[in-house]
C-alpha cells in the first residue's frame, strides 16, 4: 500500500550529533509513514552559520542508517558524501537560498510582509521599554509602515535591512488543530512580526521551514513540543502565502527524572553516547519509542521490534505530557535485548563495538581471548548484563594472569587453614580426574563437585570459589570452572593450597 498523499519530514539542524529527542522524533516519522504507506523524508535545515559543525551532516545521516531508521527521499550518503534522492529537491536548505529569497519578495510585494531598517540598538530601546511598562518584548510595527519612497533611500544609503511577517494584531485568534494536544489557540496580538529573512540574506528557520514544508508536500508536520510556540507563526505564514496547512503534531517533551527539561548536564542525550556506553541500538530505538507513546487499549507490551512498532503506532496514543527519560528502564531494556541474542550475535556485537578492545579483555592472556573462551564468558554473564560494557567488570579474574586476595579469605567461617587446605586438595583430585569431555560441560562439573560437596557445600565450596576467583563474589565454582578450562583452574587451586602451607 503506497498512499501518496501522506509525505512526512524530519528536518533536523545539523549541530553535531544526534540528540536521542531527535532519534524519537526521526523514529515517529518513519513509524507513521511506514505505517500508512507514506513517504517519509530527510530534509537538512542547515542554514544557521553560526551553529554549523562541519561533517555533522553525514554523521547524522549515518546515525540515522545505522539506527534503521533512514529515509526513503531527501538527503542521503552516496560513497561518504551528501547527495539525495527525490523529485523535490535540493533537500539541504543551504542550496535553497535563491529560494527563500524569492518567496520573501512575493510577501514584501503583497504587503503580507515589510522590510525593517531598525538598528539592534533601537530594537534593544524598544524592548527596554517595554519592559519597563511590564509589556511582553515585542517588535513595535516602526517600519510597516514606510513608504516605497523610503524604503529604495534606506536601501540605497546601504542601510541593512530584514524583512519582517506583517501581522495584522486585529486578526483576532489563530486557532489550528494539533494531532496530539487538540485545538491550540493564540491571538494575533500577542504575536511578533517574525523575522523571515535576516540582514546577512539568509532566511530564519520559520520561513525556510514552510515554504519547504509546502513544496515539498508535507502533509503532517510531526516535530518536538519546542516547535509549538512557533507554530501560530507558521500557520499566518501559510495564510499569507495563501497555502492549506498541513496537520501539526508536537511530540512531548523528554524529561530528566526531576521532569526538568532532558539536559546533558543529567546525563547522556547524543544516540552515539548511548552507542559507546554499550546499549543496542535496537534496545535504545524500542526505549524512545515508549517516550510519550504507548500500544493502547490496555496492552502492557513493552518489547517492540521495529515492525512491530510500525503495525502498533498511532499518533492518537502520543501522549501530551513530558516523558522521563529513565536510565534504569533503559538498562532494563537492554538486558532484554541482550538476553534474546545467540552467543554468536553477542560476541559480533562485542566486536562490532570495539568491546573486546577494552583494557580488561585486551591485556588478557592469549588463551582468555579466544572467542570459544569468550562465548564461555559471555554464557555465565549474559543473564546479568545490562549492558555490552559490563562484560568482565564484576567478573575480573575471567582474564586475570594472577589473582590477588587475601589468603585468610579462602577459609570458609571459622575453618582452620588444614580443613581449607584439605578441601582443596579434594577438589583437585576431583577436577583432575574428569576427562576433557567431561570438562566440556558445565552441568556435569556442577553435578561432580556438588557430589564431592556432600552435606558440608560451604566448607567444600566456598575454597574452591575463591581459589578460582580470588573474589568475595562471584558465579558459581562450576560455572568459573568451566569458563577457565583445566588447566587454569587446576594452577589456581594449585596455587591456593601453596598460598595455606
Ligand atoms: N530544524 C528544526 C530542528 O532542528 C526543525 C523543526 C521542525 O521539525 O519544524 O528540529
Amino acid at each position: 500500500m503506497h498512499d501518496q498523499n501522506i509525505r512526512v519530514r524530519f528536518a533536523p539542524s545539523p549541530t553535531g550529533y544526534l540528540h536521542v529527542g531527535s532519534l524519537r522524533t526521526a523514529l515517529y516519522n518513519y513509524l507513521f509513514a511506514k505505517k500508512r504507506g507514506g513517504t517519509y523524508i530527510l530534509r537538512i535545515e542547515d542554514t544557521d552559520q553560526k551553529r554549523y559543525v562541519a561533517g555533522s551532516t553525514e554523521s547524522l545521516i549515518r546515525s540515522l542508517d545505522s539506527m534503521g531508521v533512514g529515509a526513503d527521499e531527501g538527503a542521503l550518503l552516496d560513497d561518504g558524501n551528501i547527495g539525495e534522492k527525490g523529485a523535490y529537491g535540493p533537500y539541504q536548505q543551504s542550496k535553497r537560498l535563491a529560494l527563500y529569497k524569492e518567496y520573501a519578495e512575493k510577501l514584501v510585494a503583497s504587503r503580507k510582509a515589510y522590510r525593517c531598517f531598525c538598528t539592534a540598538e533601537r530594537l534593544e530601546e524598544v524592548r527596554k521599554e517595554q519592559a519597563a511598562a511590564k509589556q511582553a518584548p515585542k517588535y513595535d510595527k516602526h517600519c510597516a509602515n514606510l513608504s516605497e519612497e523610503d524604503v529604495q533611500a534606506l536601501i540605497d544609503s546601504g542601510v541593512g535591512h530584514v524583512i519582517r511577517l506583517n501581522i495584522d494584531p486585529e486578526r483576532g485568534e489563530i486557532i489550528f488543530q494539533d494531532l496530539v494536544r487538540g485545538e491550540v489557540k493564540i491571538h494575533a496580538k500577542d504575536v511578533d512580526d517574525q523575522v523571515l529573512m535576516k540582514s546577512d540574506g539568509f532566511p530564519t528557520y520559520h520561513l525556510a521551514n514552510v515554504v519547504d514544508d509546502h513544496l515539498m508536500e508535507i502533509s503532517h508536520v510531526i516535530r518536538g513540543e519546542e516547535w509549538l510556540p512557533s507554530t501560530p507563526k507558521h500557520v499566518l505564514l501559510y495564510e499569507a502565502f495563501g497555502w492549506e496547512l498541513p496537520e501539526f503534531a508536537h511530540l512531548p517533551l523528554l524529561l530528566n527524572p526531576d521532569r526538568s527539561k532532558l539536559s546533558k548536564r543529567q546525563g547522556e542525550v547524543a544516540v552515539e553516547d548511548y552507542m559507546k556506553k554499550g546499549y543496542l541500538k535496537e534496545a535504545l530505538l524500542n526505549f524512545v519509542a515508549l517516550l510519550g507513546w504507548n500500544p493502547g487499549s490496555g496492552s502492557t507490551q513493552e518489547i517492540f521490534s521495529l515492525e512491530e512498532l510500525v503495525q502498533a503506532f498511532d499518533l492518537a496514543n502520543v501522549h501530551k505530557g513530558g516523558a522521563v527519560f529513565d536510565v534504569q528502564k533503559l538498562d532494563w531494556m537492554n538486558s532484554e535485548y541482550i538476553k534474546k541474542l545467540s552467543l554468536d550475535e553477542l560476541l559480533a556485537r562485542m566486536k562490532e563495538g570495539g568491546w573486546l578492545e577494552k583494557d580488561l579483555i585486551k591485556n588478557a592472556p592469549e588463551n582468555f581471548r579466544s572467542e570459544t573462551y569468550l562465548k564461555k564468558v559471555l554464557t555465565v554473564e549474559q543473564e546479568r548484563l545490562a549492558r555490552l560494557d559490563q562484560v568482565g567488570e564484576n567478573n575480573p579474574f575471567f582474564f586475570a594472569t594472577e589473582l590477588v586476595y587475601d589468603t585468610s579469605l579462602l577459609n570458609w567461617k571459622d575453618n582452620t587453614k588444614e580443613a581449607t587446605g584439605e578441601a582443596l586438595q579434594k577438589a583437585a583430585e576431583v577436577l583432575k580426574n574428569l576427562s576433557e569431555e567431561d570438562w566440556g560441560e558445565k552441568a556435569k562439573l556442577e553435578t561432580v563437585l556438588m557430589e564431592a560437596a556432600g552435606e558440608k557445600r560451604g566448607d567444600f565450596l566456598w575454597p574452591l570459589r575463591v581459589a578460582l576467583t580470588g573474589a568475595q563474589k562471584s558465579p558459581s565454582p562450576f560455572d568459573v570452572a568451566w569458563v577457565l578450562g583445566r588447566e587454569t583452574s587446576l594452577a589456581r587451586i594449585d596455587n591456593a593450597i601453596k598460598r595455606l602451607s
